[in-house]
């Protein structure tokens, strides 16, 4: 498999490029055909697998052809890897145009808020925090998200982010596209995909 065969965007293919990124990983190659059809996916793979670009790439392929008002959420257990989440959607999409913003825990809540009001494309967020803009930030829902992952998802659950996860599930669109990523196929997750996705289509790597 290599990138051209998965029909990117000119401008995607450049950034892939730029990365140094020469053919798609195991987790690249099976997820992105059955997301660009719009299809949602859980995929079971360890950091490392090339997992972020995995679901980044699809994510801002449909941002771009959509526009405002949709927007992408990630959620993330920590602090640390939502950082790197938003660092691979800016190598891969700021050319484009498409902005992302990181909402996490231990950082200036005023400051997120006023990049919030600034509509970005993509928000990368730890669900605690971002439960805390939905009660306080003015003009700030989730009315037009269009994407939802779910990152390290036994992580998110472990680290006692089900009763966010839940409230965020109950608000947000039901006509949305949504990936959910874990290292480990438990009990709780098949309840938590259960809730969250359909017609999944499943990828092991
Ligand atoms: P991840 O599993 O998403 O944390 O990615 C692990 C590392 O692999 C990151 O440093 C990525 O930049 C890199 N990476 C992701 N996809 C590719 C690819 N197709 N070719 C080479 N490196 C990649």
């Amino acid at each position: 498999r290599t990138f051209s065969e998965l029909k990117l965007i000119p401008e995607l293919m450049e950034a892939i490029e730029h990365m140094k990124y020469t053919k798609p990983t195991p987790i690249q190659a099976q997820s992105i055909p059955h997301a660009l059809k719009g299809k949602d996916i859980i995929g079971l793979a360890q950091t490392g697998s090339g997992k972020t670009a995995a679901f980044a790439i699809p994510i801002l392929q449909a941002l771009w052809y959509s526009q405002a008002p949709y927007f992408g959420l990630v959620l993330a257990p920590t602090r640390e890897l939502a950082y790197q989440i938003k660092e691979t959607f800016d190598a891969l999409g700021s050319a484009m145009g498409l902005r992302s913003v990181c909402v996490v825990g231990g950082m200036d809540i005023m400051d997120q808020a006023r990049d919030l009001m600034r509509k970005p494309h993509v928000v990368v967020a730890t669900p605690g925090r971002i439960m805390d803009h939905l009660e306080h930030t003015k003009g700030f829902s989730l009315k037009n998200l269009k994407y939802l992952v779910m990152d390290e998802a036994d992580r998110l659950l472990d680290m006692d982010f089900g009763p966010a996860l839940d409230k965020i599930l109950k608000i947000i669109p039901r006509e949305r596209v949504t990936y959910l990523f874990s290292a480990t196929m438990t009990n709780k997750i098949e309840k938590l995909q259960r809730a969250s996705l359909k017609s999944p289509v499943r990828i092991a790597v």
